[in-house]
């Protein structure tokens, strides 16, 4: 049987504060822009996602992986 939980979590839950990063990659191809993911996705089983150079417009796919993406670490 498993317990189910709803409210008054709050004395179980743990706050930290963390530094946010937003990750962009710079494209292979002219090293200027940077590579945005389209909204296409290759459903392997580990999706290849498709991305697009804001610069030149070179396109590819990045396996299991999308970008610009948002990164938090502990302060
Ligand atoms: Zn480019």
């Amino acid at each position: 049987m498993v317990e189910w939980f709803s409210d008054a979590l709050e004395p179980l839950e743990k706050k930290t504060e963390v530094r946010t990063y937003r990750v962009a990659l710079s494209c292979p191809e002219c090293g200027e822009g940077e590579m945005v993911f389209t909204g296409m996705t290759w459903p392997t089983v580990n999706p290849g996602y498709h991305h697009k150079c804001t610069k030149c417009e070179y396109i590819c796919a990045i396996r299991g992986r999308q970008y610009p993406q948002t990164r938090t670490e502990p302060k």
